[in-house]
């Protein structure tokens, strides 16, 4: 374990780390740290929520000079949602020292940004468009930038962001510290640090040693039109605090929503194409706990700070095998155990044998529960508060009713009544849900479990299985329209299979 006080901290960082809370660093945090602090370009590679923020953050911090009313650091990240988040997290950082950060992105008032920009914030972070666009007006110089960082890199090269963030660099001085942090590693990353990088130190936390540790890994083998009775089934019987339930497409995410609603969950969505304020909205929501059940697509999704997800439903089986590991990364966040469940329709299976050799942890099946076992679920919960109510111990202006109620009835009668009345029952509303095609197999592997296992081994998550199927990606669509199956292959299908809208949606099994 290693503790912020052995990284060579100043005591203004040390005393706004000890006021986030935080104990000891991350394995990025320690490996990034001090090597940051020497001024080394250097990129680090680790897993969603392992603390890259502040690996980056702390560092880029302890170097700006109060006394400067210039921009000294510039942060890019892909999306305005964790725009805000990296800004957020760096203006506690910079709490004691008086480090400004602001964030700009697309969709906000330009003219606000303007005026915020006049006031000399030290860092901006910002999404590449906009921080192109202040650029061309003038409205932000980056000749005093001496840091700069890449955030989320292979989010943003998936995004086509490329050419953009080239142009920004060229606005930077060359005698400059540059950082890029990313999950996965693919070769354009290479080629772009090899560009804008000089004698780069790789850090790299190995992927075994956090994907999955400290997650509880199942599975479930569902025909397509049994899933969504089968979900309601299995959150009756956890009863998550705060779940997240992966749906593969916009459309999905939206019926998932509206069916779950319409069974009693508080549940809403989010995906791409939603307006901003609306997404804004579903996410705060979502952290102060007025909605439990969140539902998103995998674009909408990533790199989200969201903790205390004690649950993933994976209502339909990611494309590849690093979206898997990113949406489990939603839970099971910061020491907590966390729990995911993966839906797979008969024909993509194939596809569950890829997940498990990527992460090297095999998931354990499960059957779909019946009705009376997410019943049995419901009626453990009702007990477990009533006995909590027992424990408090102050209803004793219910007394005299009780006492009443038993001359008139035995007790088990009015006891049975009481807890069917605190239950929420097994709904079984109708509810639309379009079919959703099976994932394309584009290449049959052996049905051999683990057999090349070691192939797999060190943190080879880039290659193997992911790549052939990431080939189906557009990958200069910025408007995230790939989670609207743009996948190749099976179109036919699936325009087939939406006109089979299902009306009902009876119990089965
Ligand atoms: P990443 O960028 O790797 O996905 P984040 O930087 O978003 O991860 O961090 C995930 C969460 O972990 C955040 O809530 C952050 O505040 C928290 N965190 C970061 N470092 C630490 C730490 N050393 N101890 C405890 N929590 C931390
Ligand atoms: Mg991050």
């Amino acid at each position: 374990m290693t503790t912020f006080n052995e990284l060579g901290l100043s005591p203004e960082l040390l005393q706004s780390i000890n006021n986030m809370g935080f104990e000891e660093a991350t394995p990025i945090q320690r490996d990034t740290i001090p090597t940051a602090l020497k001024g080394t370009d250097l990129i680090g590679q680790a897993q969603t929520g392992t603390g890259k923020t502040a690996a980056f953050g702390i560092p880029l911090i302890e170097k700006m000079d109060t006394r400067s009313r210039f921009v000294q650091g510039i942060v890019l990240a892909p999306t305005r949602e964790l725009a805000v988040q990296v800004a957020e997290e760096l203006n506690k950082i910079g709490q004691f020292k008086g480090i400004k950060t602001l964030p700009i992105y697309g969709g906000q008032s330009i003219v606000r940004q303007i005026k915020a920009l006049k006031n000399g914030p030290h860092i901006v972070v910002g999404t590449p468009g906009r921080v192109q666009d202040h650029i061309n007006r003038k409205t932000l110089k980056l000749e005093n930038v001496h840091t700069v960082v890449l955030d989320e890199a292979d989010e943003m090269l998936n995004m086509g962001f490329v050419e953009d963030i080239e142009k920004i660099l060229e606005n930077v001085p060359t005698e400059r510290h540059t950082m890029l942090f990313s999950a996965t590693m693919p070769k354009q990353i290479q080629n772009l640090a090899a560009k804008f990088m000089k004698d780069v130190l790789l850090i790299k936390v190995k992927a075994s040693e956090m994907t999955v540790k400290n997650i509880e890994q199942e599975y479930v083998e569902v025909k397509e039109r049994q899933k969504f009775d089968a979900l309601c089934r299995f959150m009756d019987i956890h009863s998550p605090e705060l779940a997240i339930v992966f749906g593969r497409t916009k459309r999905r995410v939206d019926e998932l929503s509206e069916a779950l609603s319409k069974r009693g969950y508080s549940a809403e969505g989010i995906h791409g194409d939603l307006p901003q304020a609306k997404r804004d909205k579903v996410l705060r929501a979502f952290k102060n706990n007025t909605i439990e059940v969140l539902v998103a697509t995998d674009v909408a999704a990533r790199g989200l700070d969201i903790s205390g997800v004690s649950h993933v439903y994976n209502f339909d089986i990611p494309q590849d095998p690093e979206s898997y590991v990113h949406r489990i990364g939603r839970t099971g966040r910061a020491g907590k155990t966390g729990y995911a469940l993966t839906f797979i329709t008969p024909r993509e299976i194939d596809h569950l044998y890829t997940i498990e050799k990527i992460t090297k942890r095999k998931m354990v099946k499960r059957s779909i529960p019946s009705v009376s076992e997410a019943m049995e679920g419901q009626q453990q919960i009702t007990l477990e508060k009533l006995m909590e109510v027992v424990e408090e111990d102050n209803f004793s202006g219910y007394k005299q009713t009780a006492v009443e109620l038993l001359e008139e009835n035995d007790s088990v009668t009015l006891l049975a009544a009481a807890l069917k009345l605190l239950t929420k029952e097994p709904d079984t509303t109708p509810v639309n849900l379009t079919d959703e095609p099976p994932l394309s197999v584009k290449k049959r592997r052996p049905n051999n479990r683990f057999s090349d296992r070691r192939r797999s081994s060190g943190g080879k998550r880039e290659g193997g299985g992911g790549r052939d199927r990431r080939s189906g990606f557009s990958k200069g669509d910025r408007s995230g329209s790939r989670e609207g199956g743009s996948r190749s292959g099976g179109r036919d299908q699936s325009y087939r299979s939406q006109k089979r809208v299902r009306e009902d949606f009876k119990n089965r099994g």
